[in-house]
């Protein structure tokens, strides 16, 4: 097996600079716990906003930071009441 053949293509997206429009990021309902797939669009820059826990229902509050390059640097999810 040669190595350092595969090393040349390791490490990095084939598609350099696209960052997908649509990304999965995982959050934690502070209300019950749980957690749950959100799917943010990085397309529009820092976000904020409620959406409804997938399990308890309750009102979370998102605050989405997107990094320069279009990908979610952080993801904070806080209660209603805060
Ligand atoms: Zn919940």
């Amino acid at each position: 097996m040669d190595f350092r053949q595969q090393k040349r293509y390791g490490g990095r997206p084939i598609l350099s600079g696209a960052v997908p429009l649509q990304q999965e990021c995982w959050v934690t309902c502070p209300y019950c716990g749980e957690t749950f797939a959100l799917v943010v669009d990085g397309s529009a820059g820092d976000q904020r906003y409620y959406e409804d826990c997938e399990v308890c229902c309750r009102p979370i509050l998102f605050h989405i930071v997107i990094g320069g390059d279009g990908s979610v640097e952080s993801v904070t999810s806080r209660r209603e009441d805060d």
